[in-house]
């Protein structure tokens, strides 16, 4: 067992500091006003007078032989009274003999003139006995001691509440918050078949699976058990997934943390969170702690960075005492501490040292075949109607990660419950990517827009269309003139490959496929419209990169931007290359215009069709852009 993690920590130590203080400061506060308290009530005794006093100082003696009231007014007429002291109702009395009597005298209402405490002034005058006012506490000692204590509670209940807030903040923030801990540990059931692609991960993770089902083997010749494994990939990936199996394929536990849950708002309690995780996980072993977004934390300052203070300090001691306790791991330990980042470069050099997180895994997006599995996986999972054509619905899913496919399939699940059907169709499959890829579901722009500039979107879109169906720049899936996001309409256009290299004649159609939509508005209307903007920068931005870094320019030949000092690219090479960047679009755009005039009938065909449809895909696509009757 760790001892050091029983020692609280040096912000908790603050924190019972401030706590004591403000206790001691409470004390002498209220021993302050006690001494006042009596020092006043000393006062007022000394002004007393002596039969007060005298009945004051016992009143039990007086009040230990109670009398009738009618009896204390007998011997009021019958001149026995020698002292009287009264108290509200309550009336203490001596008689001549020296007997102490008290009796409590009767409230007859306003009415009642003849009352004998209304008269017992005039009768101690006229018959000669003491009388005075008394202050005198008639409870019995046993209602004395209960209402106290009721009172003593009741004083102490804002003091004992404090200490009880204290209290359970110190022991929280010593334990590591209560929400957190109840997430921690499970034993997953997950595989790494549950696992769809992911091969090379998948492979090295194995490695660390073997090692963690029998360490004592491993360490019996002097191998080095893992302690740390990055996973670093874009969003939606599996990393988390991964994890998972890992934990699953070798019976451990899997806590599962991210990078926030150290960042607290009291100074030294991420350090203390810190350990309370390793002391979990040692617990549990064997165990995977998997630690989700982890260069939240894995980012060290050396703050001299502008702005850079105690929140950036209390990072570094956090990362500090990560690595110490990875260093504390036994080989027999079996414990394995897995990151997740989209950001391995943010990752501090001395956490990525041998023994600790050495082992870096890349998951990537999925291929198409490996699309295909997770839409049959996901679409298994929801009642899909029959015959749905996977490879193509994959084709068309492009650049989704598994995370976005299972929601397209939701969401398309959604659309089909929100129409009453009962199956999930391919249609339905479809939407749902349109809204993933067109940027959101269809706005309602549509109702603000003319008849005319929607016959001019028609045509916009009609061209980027035929240009990438001419020129091959990809296969034309799907054209919309419904406007989704900030977007009037929209060509979807995918490759027929996975090629991870771009020719430059792909290039080129590209280019004169973004130009096309602007070039197809000039030939329609004679003018174009500001519909083009995002096309014209997306083209300018390929053109550019295309001359200055790809070696497809004149000018520079083979030289790269990228590959040339800032200082050396003065104003000459930067016109020069923004001049043969525009000669390039220039000529992208002289072939647009040719296969646009050439191919004219077609670009109407659609754009009625589009006017008509408003989507436009699947075979009426392919038909009218091959020329074919619609
Ligand atoms: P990450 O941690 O990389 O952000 P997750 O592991 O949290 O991604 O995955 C998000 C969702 O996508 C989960 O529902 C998960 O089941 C699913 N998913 C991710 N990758 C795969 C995969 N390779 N195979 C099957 N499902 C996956």
């Amino acid at each position: 067992m760790d001892s050091a993690s029983k020692t609280p920590t040096p912000g908790v130590r603050q924190k019972i500091l401030i706590a004591t203080a403000a206790l001691a400061v409470s004390l002498l506060v209220w021993m302050g006003i006690s001494q006042l308290q009596d020092r006043a009530a000393a006062e007022a005794q000394a002004r007393k007078n002596p039969t007060a006093l005298a009945f004051e100082r016992a009143a039990e003696q007086w009040l230990a032989h109670p009398r009738e009231a009618s009896e204390f007014e007998r011997a009021v007429q019958a001149r026995e009274v020698a002292a009287v002291g009264v108290d509200g109702y309550l009336v203490l009395y001596t008689d001549r003999k020296g007997q102490q009597f008290s009796t409590r005298m009767i409230d007859c209402g306003l009415n009642c003139k003849n009352e004998l405490g209304s008269r017992l002034g005039e009768l101690s005058v006229a018959q000669g006995f003491a009388l005075t006012n008394v202050d005198v506490d008639a409870r019995t000692a046993g209602q004395r001691l209960t209402q106290n204590i009721d009172r003593a509670i009741a004083a102490l209940a804002p003091l004992l509440a404090f200490v009880a807030i204290g209290g359970a903040l110190v022991y929280f923030h010593l334990r590591g918050s209560l929400g957190q801990r109840t997430r921690l540990a499970e034993k997953p059931k997950t595989r790494f078949d549950d696992v769809i692609g992911a091969d090379e991960a998948k492979k090295a993770l194995k490695r660390v699976a073997a090692f963690m089902k029998d360490p004592k083997h491993y360490a019996g010749v002097g191998a080095k058990a893992p302690r740390g494994v990055l996973l670093d990939g874009p969003p939606g990936t599996g990393k988390t997934l991964l994890a998972k199996a890992l934990a699953g394929e070798c019976g451990a536990n899997f806590i599962s943390v991210d990078g926030s849950y150290f960042s607290s708002m009291f100074y030294g309690a991420g350090i203390g969170k810190v350990k309370e995780l390793f002391k979990r996980a040692r617990e549990c072993a064997p165990c995977i702690v998997f630690i989700d977004e982890i260069d939240g934390i894995g980012k060290r300052s050396n703050g001299k960075e502008a702005g850079s203070g105690g929140g950036e300090q209390e990072q570094n001691r956090i990362i500090n005492r990560l690595l110490v306790e990875m260093d504390g791991f036994s080989s027999l330990e079996n414990v394995v501490i897995v990151g997740a980042t989209n950001h391995v470069d943010n990752i501090d050099e001395a956490m990525r040292r041998p023994g600790r997180f050495d082992l870096v895994v890349r998951t990537s997006l999925p291929t198409s075949p490996e699309r295909e599995q997770l839409f049959g996986l996901y679409l298994g999972q929801v009642k899909a109607a029959p015959g749905m054509e996977l490879a193509s619905i994959a084709r068309t899913a492009t650049g989704m990660s598994p995370a976005d496919i299972a929601n397209c399939v939701n969401r398309a699940a959604a659309y089909a419950a929100e129409a009453g059907e009962t199956l999930v169709s391919q249609e339905r499959v479809y939407q749902s990517l349109e809204t993933h890829q067109l940027g959101g579901e269809v706005t309602n722009t549509k109702d603000i827009i003319t008849p005319e500039t929607l016959r001019r979107i028609a045509f916009h879109e009609s061209g980027h269309a035929l240009v990438a169906h001419v020129l091959e720049a990809g296969s034309v899936e799907r054209v919309s003139i419904e406007p989704r996001g900030p977007a009037l309409g929209v060509t979807y256009v995918t490759r027929t490959h996975e090629e991870p290299l771009y020719g430059e004649r792909e290039l080129l159609s590209r280019l004169a496929m973004m130009l096309a939509g602007r070039e197809a508005e000039l030939i329609a209307f004679g003018n174009a419209s500001s519909g083009a903007t995002d096309d014209l920068k997306r083209a300018s931005e390929l053109a550019t990169s295309m001359v200055g870094s790809m070696g497809f320019g004149k000018t520079f030949g083979l030289l790269s931007m990228a590959g040339v000092p800032r200082e050396l690219i003065g104003p000459d090479v930067q016109k020069s290359l923004l001049d043969e960047a525009r000669a390039l679009l220039e000529s992208a755009q002289a072939e647009c215009r040719r296969v646009l005039e050439d191919k004219r009938d077609r670009l109407n065909a659609l754009t009625e069709l589009l006017l008509g449809e408003e989507t436009v895909s699947g075979a009426p696509l392919k038909r009218v852009l091959s020329g074919e009757p619609a």
